[in-house]
Parts: C-alpha cells; sequence; structure tokens
C-alpha cells in the first residue's frame, strides 16, 4: 500500500542521517506530521539499530494501539507479526516482531527482564512532552544502558511541543531535528461571562455556535467518559436537526469504534474526546474545537495511599495545544468554555508527573533493576528528595526491602504491574487461601471508585467489620445480580472493578504460584489489607476514644 505524504517525510532523510552518526536524536514535529505512524518504519527500513528490534513507548493505549495498527496498514504487514503492540493486560506480539510499541510500566517490565535490552536495537520516546512518569523512568534507564554497557543502543526521543534543549542535553547534546510544518490561523474565542449550566449543555450550545462559524468538523474535549456520553445525550436533538455523526473517543473504546472515527464520513463529525486528541491522536477534517478546559490528571490521593485520577483545569499550554487542532488543514476556530479573563490565570504549563504522583513503584522498579542509590540515579528530572525518601521507607515496611536491599518478596512485587501496596495486598489474599476476593479489594482500591463519596458509616450498607468488605459485598451482590440496576453504586464504574479484578486475579495466579489454605475469609482480608498499609496501621489507646 503507498502511503500518501505527510510533514515528516521531508526531515526523515536527516533524522536517519543524524542517528547513524550519533547515539541519540531529538525529533521536534507538529502533531499530525506523522512521528508515531512514519518514524518507525522508516528507521526499521534503514536498518537503523543493526536490525534489531525497535520499541516505542508510548504514553497512552489508545494511542499505542492505534500507531500499530496504522503502520501495520501502510506497510502491508499483519499485526502482531511484524509491527505488534504490548499494553498493560493485552500483547499483540511475537518473536517476530521488529516494532514494539508499549505503554505504561511495559518498557521498565522489558528492561527487568533484558536488563542490557539485548534484543532491542532503538528506543524511541515518544509524546516526551507529556512528561509521564514512566517516560521519564524509562528514559532514564535507557540512557544509563547506552552509556554503561550498550553504545550500540540508539535513543529517539520525539515531541510536538517540547522545547529540546534539556532532553538532548541529557542525551549526551545529541542533535535535533525539527520540522516546523505549517499551521492554519485558529479564531480563538472565549464566553462572555461563566457559564454555569452543567457542561453537557454547555457543549452542546459550544458545538452549535461553531458549527455555524466553519465547514469542518468539531473535536470537543472534555475530561472523561461519563462526560462524553452525557454531552452525547445533550447533542442528540442538534445531531439529528443537523444530520450530524456525533462520535465518542476516550482510551477505552473498542478498536471499531476508534476506527470509525478516524475515518472520513460523509457527514459532519462531532468527535466528544479525552485529552487523548490532544496530541496523540489526529482526526483529519477538523475545523472547531470546543475546549471545557477540564482534564482529569493523575494525582497522589493521601485517602488511599495510591494515586488517583483527579478533575482539574488544563493549562494555557494544553488548551494552545488543543486550539491548534483546528487549524491542521485550514484554518479553524476554537471555543473555549471560559472567560478571557480567567485564563491568564490558568498554570502556565503542566507540572510533570514525577513531581506530583506517589513514587514508590518506581522506586522499588529501580532497586531491582540493580540500582543501589535512587538520590544518585541519572533522573531526567530528579524528584523531590523527600518524596523518594518517603517511597524508600514504604517498601521497607511492606518488606519489599531489607538492610540488604530488594528481598525476594519485593522481586515478586516488582513483577506486578501494580502499584507496590496494591501487589503486597494481592500476594497477601493469595498465600492465605483467599486470591480472588484479595483481587476485588485491590481493584476496588486502585479503580476509579464506584460508590458516592463518604458513605455513611452505619448505613444499611454495613454488614461486616470493614467499610471495604461492606463494599466487596455490595459488589459481589450487584455481580450476582447480572449487574441489574444498583442504586448504591455507578454501574459503569463497578463493572470496570470487576474486570479489574478478573486481570489481577489472573496476573496473581501466574505470578506468586500455588496459593495457601483457605483461611477464615474476613481475617484474611483484613490481614492483606493491613499488609498493604503498614504505615497507617494504629492502635487505640484507650476504648472508644480517638487516640
Ligand atoms: P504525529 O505522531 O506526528 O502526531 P501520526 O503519525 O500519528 O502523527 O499521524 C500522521 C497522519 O497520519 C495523521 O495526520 C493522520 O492524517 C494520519 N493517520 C494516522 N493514523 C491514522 C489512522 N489510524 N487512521 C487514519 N489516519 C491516520
Ligand atoms: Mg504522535
Amino acid at each position: 500500500m503507498s502511503a500518501s505524504p505527510l510533514p515528516i517525510d521531508d526531515v526523515l532523510p536527516a533524522l536517519l542521517a543524524a542517528l547513524s552518526a550519533h547515539p541519540a536524536a531529538v525529533l521536534i514535529a507538529p502533531t499530525g506530521a506523522g512521528k508515531t505512524t512514519r518514524v518507525p518504519p522508516a528507521l526499521l527500513a534503514a536498518g537503523v539499530g543493526d536490525g534489531k528490534r525497535i520499541v516505542m513507548l508510548e504514553p497512552r493505549r489508545i494511542a499505542a494501539r492505534a500507531a500499530a495498527r496504522r503502520m501495520a496498514e501502510e506497510g502491508g504487514w499483519a499485526l502482531g507479526r511484524e509491527v505488534g503492540y504490548q499494553v498493560r493486560f493485552e500483547r499483540k506480539a511475537g518473536p517476530d516482531t521488529k516494532i514494539l510499541v508499549v505503554t505504561e510500566g511495559i518498557l521498565v517490565t522489558l528492561l527487568q527482564a533484558d536488563p542490557f535490552l539485548e534484543d532491542v536495537g532503538v528506543v524511541v520516546f515518544d509524546e516526551l512532552h507529556e512528561r509521564n512518569l514512566q517516560t521519564d523512568l524509562s528514559l532514564a534507564m535507557a540512557r544509563r544502558v547506552q552509556r554503561e554497557v550498550r553504545p550500540d543502543l540508539k535513543l529517539l526521543a520525539m515531541s510536538a511541543t517540547l522545547d529540546p534543549g534539556p532532553v538532548a542535553a541529557f542525551l549526551g547534546d545529541c542533535p535535533t531535528i525539527e520540522s516546523r510544518g505549517r499551521l492554519h490561523p485558529v479564531d480563538v474565542l472565549y464566553l462572555e461571562r461563566p457559564d454555569d449550566r452543567p457542561l453537557p449543555g454547555q457543549i452542546a450550545a459550544g458545538v452549535r455556535r461553531v458549527l455555524a462559524a466553519t465547514p469542518g468538523d468539531v473535536l470537543a474535549f472534555l475530561p472523561g467518559v461519563g462526560e462524553i456520553q452525557r454531552s452525547a445525550e445533550a447533542l442528540s436533538g442538534l445531531a439529528a436537526e443537523q444530520d450530524l455523526a456525533v462520535l465518542p473517543l476516550y482510551g477505552d473504546l473498542p478498536a471499531e469504534r476508534q476506527d470509525e472515527v478516524l475515518r472520513p464520513l460523509s457527514r459532519r463529525k462531532v468527535v466528544l474526546a479525552t485529552n487523548v486528541a490532544e496530541t496523540s491522536i489526529t482526526i483529519d477534517g477538523v475545523t472547531a474545537v470546543v475546549d471545557s478546559g477540564l482534564v482529569r490528571r493523575l494525582r497522589f490521593d493521601p485517602a488511599t495511599g495510591l494515586d488517583r485520577l483527579e478533575l482539574g483545569r488544563v493549562s494555557r499550554a494544553s488548551a494552545d495545544q488543543r486550539a491548534g487542532r483546528a487549524g491542521r488543514q485550514a484554518p479553524g476556530v476554537c471555543l473555549r468554555l471560559w472567560p478571557a479573563w480567567e485564563h491568564a490565570a490558568l498554570p502556565e504549563r503542566e507540572t510533570p508527573e514525577i513531581a506530583r504522583v506517589d513514587l514508590t513503584g518506581p522506586a522499588l522498579q529501580l532497586l531491582s533493576w540493580g540500582e543501589r542509590d535512587l538520590a544518585a540515579f541519572g533522573w531526567f528530572e530528579a524528584p523531590d528528595p523527600a518524596a523518594l525518601e518517603s517511597a524508600a521507607r514504604l517498601l521497607a515496611q511492606l518488606g519489599a526491602t531489607d538492610s540488604h536491599g530488594v528481598t525476594a518478596l519485593g522481586r515478586t512485587l516488582a513483577r506486578l504491574p501494580v502499584h507496590p501496596r496494591i501487589g503486597r495486598l494481592l500476594a497477601e489474599g493469595h498465600r492465605l487461601g483467599h486470591g480472588r476476593e484479595a483481587a476485588l479489594l485491590a481493584a476496588l482500591l486502585a479503580e476509579r471508585d464506584p460508590f458516592p463519596r463518604a458513605p455513611r458509616r452505619e448505613g444499611p450498607l454495613r454488614s461486616s467489620r470493614s467499610d471495604l468488605l461492606d463494599r466487596l459485598d455490595a459488589l459481589k451482590s450487584f455481580e450476582r445480580r447480572d449487574f441489574a440496576d444498583e442504586t448504591r453504586l455507578n454501574p459503569g464504574a463497578a463493572r470496570f472493578v470487576l474486570r479489574a479484578r478478573d486481570q489481577l486475579a489472573e496476573i496473581a495466579r501466574r505470578e506468586l504460584g500455588g496459593s495457601g489454605a483457605g483461611a477464615d475469609r474476613e481475617d484474611a482480608l483484613l490481614r492483606a489489607l493491613l499488609a498493604a498499609y503498614p504505615d497507617r496501621l494504629a492502635r487505640r489507646r484507650e476504648p472508644r476514644s480517638s487516640r
């Protein structure tokens, strides 16, 4: 299949030349230029990396899958053979896979299994501007491998918007290749005054307004799936009236429905997307953007001791990226659902994940990889020393480390694709013969809470010695009744938690070996919970007091 020309084609020769002369390079090109889908096949064709595997780290699952599918389609390859992907809980790749797209902790896991990356010729870090924790971490790990044992390993950092200086310096003052591309002008509109209607109504009104202002398709940015669904409902009247195709786009959308969003249609499209459409996925034909100004991002949640998605305002840099999506192919318009005078108060840019999330998982990964001194590790951007210290303290409390370094338990926890606390909970539940229920408890803690905030402590829900076990029972009865509507919990989130339970239970069976004899259920689960939260254990000093 012959591929149509893309802006990136013009700079590919310079990129290939840079990588044959240097061990690393930085590539800056606007969203939609062709970085993700064209660069790995070009590296492969040119023999960069001596015919060894090319691994590309992509921060988002949906983009990893879409990129692998697109490369297979353009190269006339079979997905899962020459080109494949591996994301958490899903792998479509084999021994012949020459281009492997991975997400999240997968590259770190590959580094654990094969510390020198013997089979890998090139590692590509895509979307570096997102400053995803796993990207930061694996960039630093790969750089260390390159410096110390694999001078032949090629590293390539790619981004749409990054200032290339710091990363080029980090990669040994490597060359930077830029493709400026041409962005058409985008007319940015603001609200006259804040709109206090619910978001779906604002989106519908905004879409109506921009439809009249441009001829192309509309892309609306929303913070999550719930808002997308409610906005789609709010748009149903307008869609019928103007014959529009209203299409959702978010991380967990099935592949066929993703393809539908990317294919040209005869009707005008209104795509309702999370920030996957900000720089990771390009939709052709968009000339109008409606920006809610909201985003969900990971942040450390002291209530669970884990990271959780939190709703917040976007940064100005993000809002500019979102607006840019309207001007890729023609002049466009972007409506921001906030007043102009509020804009200056938004933060200039996003805080990198490494500065705002929990570091226990990365710390364990580094220690079990053989790193002795976390503070002295060659970070791309060093985290707060206090955050590293508290990560190290928690690892010791969990039994993952002792005075000699990482323990056998710690190595097991490092293999599990979950936070070490959650891994400890799974391991303890498994040991006590209640692995599957411990997996449900783990999923409940780690995933979005399906229960409304602040459950009444003494309400009708209460049936055991622990509020968490009460929730467990409610979820199980929801499952037994075949997901019949349940007013106490959010059915979508509950199904998600139950699916995560199945995946975690499967991983625990695979990684943890034979399970122990069945101890008393409630006792076993409470013990597993305590094992996961050793830092939260307290003893009541006097009966009925809170001391
Ligand atoms: P970048 O990574 O630089 O943002 P991509 O390589 O993702 O760019 O995409 C380059 C172009 O290829 C896009 O502008 C789009 O036109 C097209 N494209 C990429 N993936 C798909 C797909 N799955 N379906 C249709 N078009 C696609
Ligand atoms: Mg890309």
